[in-house]
């Protein structure tokens, strides 16, 4: 995500660094390769010329002139500048004050919709909420059991007309929903529209008839990230067509240029309200236009990560895992525990992309794939529990059991029952010298 753009912002920001003093030709040729960089990100043209007339403004006066470190004071205003165009403030999602809260989606075909829905959904459950998602896509053949398909994923009810009924209308479909809605005690409802592949008039007037029928408490328009100049096309048209309260873009973890995410805002006004970043349900969060900027400017998003950590993980479960670890005690069982733990917070790679630098380990990141973590969870699957607690038993011939049972190498099994024991040593020393875990000393 933002690969390319933030790569290029981060060296035009890093040759101010080397220098003392910053002078207004300095100023001006990193605002010339940021304004380059913006542009190849497909970032609005008027948003551009906004955004580089504001760092100009605030890096010549006296900000920087007077600053200590001129050039970390530069970065300092880029980051905020940049907070500002994503949106400034979190916008949270506005909750109706009489449930239910009606969630309506708009955008074109092939946008996200649908997925969305699910991972809307699922969200909304994790909050305690009692979504119902709502087919209103009557027009694309299949829409209607995708809907279903992902409103199951994500063990949410969906409200879907009758099969067999022709086409069926939209309205009236969403008109009993919400009356099913109250009878049922949902207390979200998500309304997912039709799309077509470009902006028509009947596509835009189709919408505003649901809307005026549901009353929705948040218009959200859906776009793909991966567009790039169309996008703000699309946003304007939605905008004057049916109108929505929040933007939520999808495919942010297409390697694309990105820079819709960085015009949507300026232009229609409307704040980004979630950011969708793969094709599984979990692939999805709140957007912080603060971590945003400071994962552009790749200063890192350690906040999401720990918010992810502290979903993922047990805390009594981690508690004892970490007792245990500094008793040297760790076993190969809890060692699968916190490994599953670490993997529900999403592919291990967009995990490490999060922390600060991690732009410049991309080639080593690549690395790092979710199959060998597969691999290393098999092999223990395929051992006994006996073996797991107790991992010095697995003599020569359990290996080579555990190897064929598990479909690897024996050598594989040899390389992980020996690291673990290294590591295992590793952090009881650790845990010892930095007193952490319940006190318990090093024995191994
Ligand atoms: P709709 O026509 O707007 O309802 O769009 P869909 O929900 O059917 O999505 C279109 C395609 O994009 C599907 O193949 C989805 O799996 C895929 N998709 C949706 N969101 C994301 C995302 O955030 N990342 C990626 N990589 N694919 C996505």
């Amino acid at each position: 995500m933002f690969d390319t753009l933030s790569d290029r912002l981060t060296a035009a920001l890093q040759t101010l660094t080397r220098k003392g003093r910053l002078s207004d030709a300095d100023i001006d040729a990193t605002a010339r390769e940021i304004r380059i960089a913006l542009l190849e990100a497909d970032v609005a043209l008027g948003v551009v010329k906004t955004f580089i007339a504001r760092i100009k403004e605030r890096a010549k006066g006296a900000e920087v002139s007077q600053a200590l470190n001129p050039a970390q004071q530069v970065v300092k205003i880029v980051n905020e500048e940049l907070v500002g165009i994503l949106g400034g403030e979190t916008r949270r999602l506005n909750l109706a004050k009489n449930p239910p809260t009606v969630i309506m989606l708009a955008g074109l075909q092939g946008a996200g919709k649908t997925t969305l829905a699910g991972k809307l959904a699922l969200w909304l459950k994790k909050q305690g909420h009692a979504p119902m998602l709502v087919a209103c896509d009557l027009q694309r053949p299949n829409a209607v059991t995708q809907l279903q398909v992902v409103g199951e994923r994500a063990g949410v009810v969906t409200f879907a007309p009758e099969p067999g009924n022709g086409v069926g209308d939209p309205v009236d479909v969403a008109r009993r929903a919400i009356a099913e809605a109250k009878h049922a005690q949902h207390d979200v409802v998500v309304v997912d529209t039709a799309g077509r592949l470009g902006v028509d008039e009947e596509l835009m007037k189709q919408a505003a008839d649901i809307r005026d029928a549901v009353q929705p408490d948040e218009t959200l328009f859906v776009v793909d990230a991966m567009i790039g100049q169309d996008a703000v096309t699309t946003a304007e048209a939605f905008r004057d067509g049916v109108g929505f309260s929040g933007v939520v873009l999808t495919k942010l973890d297409g390697d694309a240029r990105g820079g819709a995410a960085l015009s949507v805002r300026e232009v229609t006004g409307q704040p980004i309200l979630f950011a969708s970043n793969g094709e599984k349900l979990e692939d999805f969060d709140t957007f912080h236009p603060d971590r945003m900027a400071s994962r552009i400017l790749g200063m890192g998003d350690v906040l999401t990560l720990i918010e992810q950590a502290e979903q993922a993980f047990d805390q009594d479960q981690a508690e004892q895992a970490a007792a245990k670890l500094s008793s040297g005690q760790l076993t190969l069982e809890d060692f699968l525990e916190q490994m599953l733990a670490v993997r529900k917070m999403g592919p291990i790679g967009n995990l490490l992309g999060m922390l600060p630098g991690a732009g410049q380990m991309k080639d080593q990141l690549a690395q790092v794939d979710d199959k060998h973590l597969d691999k290393l969870q098999a092999i223990i699957r395929g051992m006994t529990p006996a073996e797991r607690d107790n991992p010095k038993m697995i003599n020569g011939s359990r290996r080579l059991r555990i190897a064929n049972g598990s479909g690897v190498t024996v050598r594989e099994v040899n390389d992980l029952v020996n690291r673990f024991f290294e590591a295992r040593k590793m952090m009881a020393q650790m845990a010892g010298r930095f007193g952490f875990g319940g006190g318990g000393g090093s024995k191994s």
